[in-house]
This record gives C-alpha cells, sequence and structure tokens, in this order.
C-alpha cells in the first residue's frame, strides 16, 4: 500500500518540535504562553508559512492554517489538536494532532486537491491546563462553551505558581508581535467560531492508555469521550501542638481528609463506572510537630455517562460534608470546570471506517477515558478522533512513545478521512 503522506517529513517535523521545552530527563516542558510555548508557537507559525498554509491566529491565541476552499460558504472542515504538554510530558500527546493536520493539507496541495470547502487547521491554546491549573481554553474560547465573559473572568484569577495571572501571561505574549498581537484575554468573544461554519472537526491523538497495544492494532477509531468534572476542596480545623493536645480535642484536618480520600475511593468503586481520584493535596501548616489545620486537595470525577457521573458526584459531596461535620471541622468545595461526554459523530465515523478499508487495516472502536478539545468542540459540531497506539500505554511523561510506522498509519487514515469529507 503506497501512502499519500510521507512519513519521514512528518515524523521530522515531531522529533523538531520535540525538542523545543526538552529537559535532562528527556521530558518536554511546554505550558501555557512560558518560553517554550512561545518558542512552539514560533516555530508551528514558520512551518505553516513555508507550507503556504496562510497562518493566523485568534484572540486566544489559537493558531490556524488553512487551504482555502473554493466555495468559502461552505462549512469549514477543521483538523487539529494542541502543542502544549504537562510538565516534563512527552513528545507525542498534542503535537502528534496538529503536525498530522499539517502534513495532510501539505499532502493536499502536492496531490493538486482544491477543496470546496476550507480546510482549516487548528492548534488549541492550553489543553493540558499545566501552569494554571485550567485547561481546554482555547477550545472553550473557540465553541464559546463557556461564555467569553466569565472566561474573561477566570483567566483574571487563575494564577500561576509566580503569582502571573493567565490574562497578565497572554498579553506579555501579545507583545510578541505580529500574529501574537491578536491574543487579548479582553475581546475573547472574537475568538468564537460560529457553529453553522463547521462542518465537522477531526483530530487524532496518542491513546495514553494500552487498549490499542494489547489488541495489537496500530490506530484505532475514537467511539466517545468521557466527561468529567473538576473542583478544589478544602477541609478546615484547628492547628495545634502535637505534644500538647489530646487526642479527643483535636480538629485535626489531614485525619478528616484521609476519611474523605477512603470515601471518595468507595463511592466510585461502586458506581457502576465512575472514577475518582484525588491527585494533590496540601497539609498546612505543613510541620511535623503540627496539627494539620488545613488541608486543600483537588477532586477528579470521570464516567461516559453524565448521568451517572451526576449522581456519582453528588455522593462523593455528601459523603465530604457529612464526615467532616461529624469531626466538628468545616468544608468549602469549590467547582473548577466540567465538561460533558461527546459521542462522536456518525458521519465523521463512517468517513473513517471507509479510510481504513482503503488501507486495508482492521477498523477497531475504543472509547477515550481522557479528555481531549475534541469534547469541547463536540458542544458545537460533529467530531471525530483516531487514536495512535500508545508504547506500553505510558503518556504525561518523558518515556511517552509511538513509532514512526503507527504515526504514518494514522496519519493516511486522517488523510483519507478528510478526503471522503471535502
Ligand atoms: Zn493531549
Amino acid at each position: 500500500m503506497k501512502f499519500n503522506i510521507k512519513s519521514e517529513r512528518l515524523w521530522n517535523d515531531m522529533m523538531e518540535f520535540g525538542q523545543i521545552g526538552r529537559g535532562e530527563d528527556g521530558g518536554v516542558t511546554r505550558t501555557s504562553f512560558d518560553e517554550a510555548d512561545m518558542e512552539a508557537r514560533g516555530l508551528f507559525l514558520k512551518l505553516l508559512e513555508k507550507s503556504g498554509l496562510n497562518p493566523g491566529m485568534d484572540a486566544a491565541g489559537n493558531i490556524f492554517g488553512e487551504i482555502t476552499g473554493e466555495d468559502p460558504e461552505l462549512p469549514v472542515l477543521l483538523i487539529g489538536s494542541h502543542l502544549d504538554t504537562v510538565r516534563s510530558g512527552g513528545r507525542f500527546d498534542g503535537a502528534t494532532g496538529v503536525l498530522m493536520a499539517v502534513e495532510v493539507l501539505r499532502t493536499m496541495q502536492e496531490n493538486g486537491i482544491k477543496p470546496a470547502r476550507t480546510v482549516k487547521i487548528v492548534s488549541f491554546t492550553d489543553e493540558e491546563g499545566a501552569r494554571f491549573d485550567y485547561a481546554f481554553v482555547g477550545s472553550m474560547a473557540a465553541t464559546g462553551s463557556v461564555a467569553a465573559d466569565e472566561l474573561q473572568r477566570q483567566l483574571a484569577a487563575a494564577m500561576d505558581g509566580d503569582g502571573i495571572s493567565y490574562a497578565e501571561a497572554m498579553r506579555n505574549a501579545s507583545h510578541k508581535g505580529g500574529h501574537f498581537s491578536r491574543i487579548n484575554p479582553d475581546s475573547l468573544e472574537q475568538a468564537q467560531i460560529d457553529k453553522a461554519k463547521i462542518k465537522a472537526y477531526l483530530e487524532v491523538h496518542i491513546e495514553q492508555g494500552k487498549v490499542l497495544e494489547n489488541k495489537n492494532l496500530g490506530v484505532g477509531i475514537v467511539s466517545g469521550i468521557t466527561g468529567g468534572e473538576w473542583s478544589d476542596v478544602t477541609i478546615s480545623g484547628e492547628a495545634g501542638h502535637a505534644g500538647t493536645i489530646g487526642m479527643t480535642e483535636r480538629r485535626d484536618a489531614l485525619t478528616a481528609a484521609g476519611e474523605c480520600l477512603l470515601a471518595i475511593e468507595s463511592i466510585a468503586k461502586n458506581s457502576g463506572g465512575s472514577v475518582a481520584t484525588v491527585g494533590k493535596l496540601e497539609v498546612k501548616p505543613g510541620s511535623s510537630n503540627v496539627i494539620p489545620g488545613r488541608v486543600d486537595f483537588t477532586l477528579d470525577i470521570r464516567d461516559i455517562s453524565d448521568e451517572r457521573r451526576n449522581q456519582t458526584s453528588i455522593q462523593i459531596y455528601d459523603a465530604i460534608r457529612d464526615i467532616v461535620a461529624g469531626r466538628g471541622l468545616t468544608c468549602e468545595v469549590t467547582p473548577v470546570q466540567s465538561l460533558s461526554s461527546m459521542i462522536s459523530s456518525a458521519m465523521v465515523t463512517e468517513a473513517m471506517k471507509a479510510a481504513f478499508q482503503e488501507v486495508d487495516y482492521p477498523t477497531y472502536s475504543l472509547p477515550s477515558g481522557a479528555a481531549h478539545d475534541a469534547m469541547v468542540m463536540g458542544n458545537v459540531c460533529e467530531v471525530g478522533m483516531l487514536f495512535v497506539r500508545s508504547k506500553d500505554g505510558i503518556s504525561h511523561h518523558p518515556a511517552e512513545w509511538s513509532s514512526q510506522e503507527d504515526v504514518a498509519l494514522g496519519c493516511e487514515i486522517l488523510y483519507r478521512t478528510v478526503a471522503g469529507l471535502l
């Protein structure tokens, strides 16, 4: 089978971007609007320019490239992912999908394809939320799934570890000039895409799990994406001397939190499908001889069924309140973000299946437990995703790896899927 796409060229791009923000442990750190992220953005704009793909940026910092269609009135086909990473992440999460989109459009040009509808690449701002603990900023701004004024408020309030607000980081980025001067946290409504003007959004991403590897398959079709909700929990008790205050007189925030964690685990285990995680926990004042007076922890609850997730989270919040009150302490639960589940578009899935048949590869569908920009896009348009096999299911880690062969296969299937949707 001769592929249309050029595997070597795509792989070289991926390895080049994989060097940006690469640390000594081999991990890549490109968090939103940091130095490495800005460098990757600059290189991406150059790549689009060089490829004749008409680069542009919007107020949220989303980067676009395109082949303009013969009929600009037709709804556009969007293909993309993200270039930001977690701290010390891999070279494949996000960048694979963005650079595949470039390869698909380059191949279309080389094959002399002049589409009726515009085919557009998008690299979304901040999918990971690693710097400001606030994710999906680009896709939320583009879809308006969080209203522009609300998003503006969130970005003014979200702080990084150095006390720089999200909005401030965006303003700093805009000072770079050129395309960057479009970035403006105070006019995010400008980033909103008219949903009537999108035919579909396609995204290729690494699987970040072992399902494809266990099936011995290089590429699979994503059937849907698990929704989730994220919140911050604060338990307040009373700090005190570890030696002088008796066990019955204590209001220890950490032991209360410990009981909460076990309850969270048990409720999720018995929910029939929800998963719940406390990934970050901070004890204050944080001294070996002081009874903890305050504990802050994050709570991440996900389920492919939005209804079941709602039930699970209500149970969890009730349990936390009961446990904390029973110990004479107080707690506060602050919702951070929530995203509905996304079911993949039948139209896009059919086009993908046809592409698999063309390259004579078995089709296999699997759900995504991880959230993606595609999930946010699912609020406004038809969405389809492909997964590329991840070695040992590892991701968000320097050892993250997908083979050149699997990446090429995924890109060829993407190319043929796009051809089927023009
Ligand atoms: Zn990703």
